[in-house]
């Protein structure tokens, strides 16, 4: 297969440089366009203000100095001639999972893909251990293999891993987190303040069949999601409500 490949975390990622190798060793032709730095929580921002430069740094590899979005638009508008068969984005160093999908740039590059109707995958990995993000690639490239003999093009797959061994692969629905970030005030050396946004404790909500829930047990969580952000059951309500007062 044709694939590309992009990150959040920027090019310099062990997350993106072992799946890429993990990719090439089952035989694809895997482009990398990525970012030259990390460009994490910027979800499907699109540089609109300034040029963009794009560099290449070794056989099908290439940095650019904008947003994983900013990457899959060069490579389909630039570099490719004719689309990949499939889109990967990360593997980002960090679960992505409930509400964590709204802002993820490793999530959002895939769900770009989708609106060119090109299968798309982004991997995440929830642990925090350096040496298990060889298995994480292996592991990534067998289920891309998999994945392969059915594609989905109107689907991103968000597929996230705890630390191995694991336990098996759920199926699994994006869950819900409360997040009540901290917002830290400090004052510069000019005695100018500045603040700083950080996770605070996100609580998640109690659900059976989340990824949230999955990846806690020790599953793989693998969640199918739609760029088509319509929320249908409310529909015939609004139709209803607007009846009324026209
Ligand atoms: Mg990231």
């Amino acid at each position: 297969m044709r694939i590309l490949l992009t990150n959040d975390d920027g090019y310099l990622s062990a997350g993106i440089s072992l799946l890429r190798s993990a990719l090439r060793e089952k035989g694809h032709r895997v482009l990398v366009v990525a970012p030259d730095k990390e460009r994490s929580a910027v979800s499907k921002a699109l540089t609109l203000h300034r040029p963009l430069r794009m560099r290449k740094i070794g056989e099908d590899f290439y940095i650019t100095d904008g947003t994983p979005n900013d990457c899959i638009y060069l490579a389909l508008g630039v570099l490719e001639e004719g689309y990949p068969d499939l889109v990967v984005s990360g593997i980002n160093l960090g679960a992505n999972l409930g509400d964590d999908v709204i802002y993820s740039g490793t999530v959002g590059a895939a769900i770009l893909a989708t609106h060119f109707r090109i299968p798309s995958i982004a991997f995440s990995f929830a642990g925090k251990e350096v040496e298990s993000l060889s298995p994480v690639a292996e592991k990534a490239a067998e289920l891309v293999d998999l994945l392969s003999r059915k594609p989905l093009p109107d689907v991103t797959l968000n597929i996230n891993f705890p630390s191995p061994p694991w336990k098996g692969i759920r199926v699994t629905k994006m869950g819900r987190k409360k997040y009540r970030p901290e917002i830290i005030t400090r004052e510069d050396p000019r005695g100018e303040k500045y603040y700083w946004i950080g996770v605070g404790s996100p609580v998640a909500t109690p659900d059976s069949e989340t990824d949230i829930k999955a990846v806690g047990e020790g599953f793989i969580s693998v969640t199918p999601i739609h760029s088509d952000m319509t929320s249908y059951q409310h529909l015939e309500e609004l139709r209803s409500i607007f009846h009324e007062i026209s």
